[in-house]
């Protein structure tokens, strides 16, 4: 069996790689298995500096993997730099981050209580194919820091990045067997590794369906699991915001990544008083937003991931839009920037399409916009515009959903906390809070009498 990898802005063959199979995720493990005694003993000033070789080769190397993830994923070449240096940053922050994840002593009758953190052991990383670097390091980083070996499971469609990055952590010194990738189908090499009885945890981005079956296997051995799904996020544009500001950010918090991003703010919900003004402004901005070959430094939108999810995309589009911009023909799995407007109950607002439309949505007062921001099965972003800072931060509090901004749309940063509530997922990635997704806490409970 063979991955056939694509370019998905020329359907040109990048490669083809050997597909593993349950024999080689169950090596991959082995390997894993073996290396975690000598792994989880380097000292924690000797982990840091391997993480932070490893954030050295990742900038050194800048330009090579933001081409090859720009060419796998049909991103363009000016996102796929800045994601890159997000993820050199990610693993300077976990190097940074082993020798201050801290235990504690907590006060008892008759001698000390402090507590341990311990590795879990093998972790199972499985990645989709929509930011695979970048969301490979948001697990890598803090399960090496913790001192777990790790089985990486990149998506079928993206691989290349993360075999390169192995490579990388190789060279930087981290020894053989602590970081393995398996190239091969979700629902076998993924599977495996959810079942598998030697893999501690699993951490997973995908949709939500996948998240469940994982969930559901993982009930077996007693993994845990950290599950980052689907979003179905609201922008909430209130009367008073600054309405040039938000209509000019609105494109890109849908758009970026050909909006298959599971933080794409996909719902614009608008006060009523504000609807006719701010579609006008959304429109204009959405109609410069400049779509075409992601190798150009200027192109800001690229194609959909694949000829499939490109039926899927299109499937929700059942009238006439309010805007359609343009693309390129030909080659290459296109689709035009797409507004339209729709209730909360429409298909469009309940489901997350993961590609390049958004549905306008309008909302009488505070209340309103709160009560519709809330209606999904989701809880993974969103954003509050308006110029009344204790409306938003009221709402911010109203809402949920895990990661929020105000007057911005930006949802991820290093040093940050980022995951769902409700159907999006559980558990934190990033920042000091993705350490805890990887470690055990041990109490221990020494008597002083006697
Ligand atoms: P999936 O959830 O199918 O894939 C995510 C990862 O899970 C991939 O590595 C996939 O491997 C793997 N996987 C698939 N089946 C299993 C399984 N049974 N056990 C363990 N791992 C498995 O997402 P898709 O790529 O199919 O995208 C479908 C939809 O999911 C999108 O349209 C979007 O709505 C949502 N999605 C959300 C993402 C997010 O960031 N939250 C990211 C990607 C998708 P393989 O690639 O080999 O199938």
């Amino acid at each position: 069996m063979t991955v056939t990898v694509v370019n998905p802005a020329t359907e040109g063959v990048i490669t083809t790689l050997e597909s593993a199979g349950v024999d080689e995720t169950d090596a991959a493990v082995a390997r894993a298995k073996e290396a975690l005694p000598a792994w989880r003993a380097v000292s924690p000033k000797d982990r840091g500096t391997l993480l932070r070789r490893l954030a050295a080769l990742v900038e050194e190397h800048g330009e090579e993997l933001a081409r090859i993830e720009s060419e796998n994923v049909g991103k363009p070449i000016s996102g796929a730099r800045g994601e890159v240096g997000m993820v050199a940053d990610v693993f300077h922050f976990y190097a940074g981050a082993v020798d201050k994840h801290h235990g504690e002593t907590i006060p008892v009758a008759g001698g000390i209580d402090l507590t341990l953190r311990d590795p879990l052991g093998v972790v199972g990383l499985i990645v989709p194919w929509n930011f695979p670097l970048n969301i490979t390091s948001w697990k890598l980083g803090p399960a090496l820091a913790c001192g777990n070996t790790v089985v990486l499971k990149p998506a079928e469609l993206t691989p290349l990045s993360a075999l390169r990055l192995a490579e990388f952590a190789l060279d930087a010194g981290i020894p053989e067997g602590v970081v393995n990738v398996v190239v091969g189908k979700g629902s076998v090499v993924g599977q495996r590794l959810v079942e598998h009885p030697d893999v501690a945890k699993i951490g997973f981005t995908g949709s939500t369906e996948v998240g469940r079956t994982v969930m559901k296997g993982a009930a077996d051995t007693i993994k845990r699991v950290t599950l980052e799904l689907g979003g179905k996020s609201a922008n909430v544009i209130f009367a008073d915001a600054d309405l040039e500001r938000a209509a000019a950010a609105a494109p890109y918090a849908v758009f970026d990544n050909a909006g298959q991003d599971c933080c794409a703010r996909s719902r614009i919900l608008v006060e009523r008083s504000a609807y006719d003004d701010f579609a006008q402004l959304l429109i204009d901005a959405t109609r410069n937003v400049k779509v075409g070959d992601p190798t150009s430094a200027d192109t800001e939108m690229g194609p959909l991931i694949s000829a499939s999810h490109r039926e899927t995309v299109k499937s929700f589009i059942e009238a006439e839009p309010l805007f359609r911009g343009d693309a390129p023909d030909g080659k290459g799995y296109w689709y035009p920037c797409t507004l339209v407007e729709a209730t909360n109950d429409d298909r469009i607002a309940r489901e997350e399409v993961f590609g390049p439309v958004a549905a306008l949505i309008p909302f009488d007062d505070e209340a309103d916009a709160i009560r519709i921001a809330n209606d999904t099965p989701y809880g993974l972003s969103g954003s509050i515009w308006t110029r009344d800072g204790a409306r938003a931060l009221r709402v911010a509090r109203a809402l949920e959903t895990g990661v929020l901004s105000i007057n911005s749309n930006s949802s991820v940063r290093v040093s940050t906390p980022f995951g769902g509530y409700k159907q999006s997922g559980f558990g934190r990635e990033l920042g000091l809070h993705g350490l805890e997704g990887y470690s055990e806490v041990k109490n221990v409970y020494y008597s002083t009498e006697g």
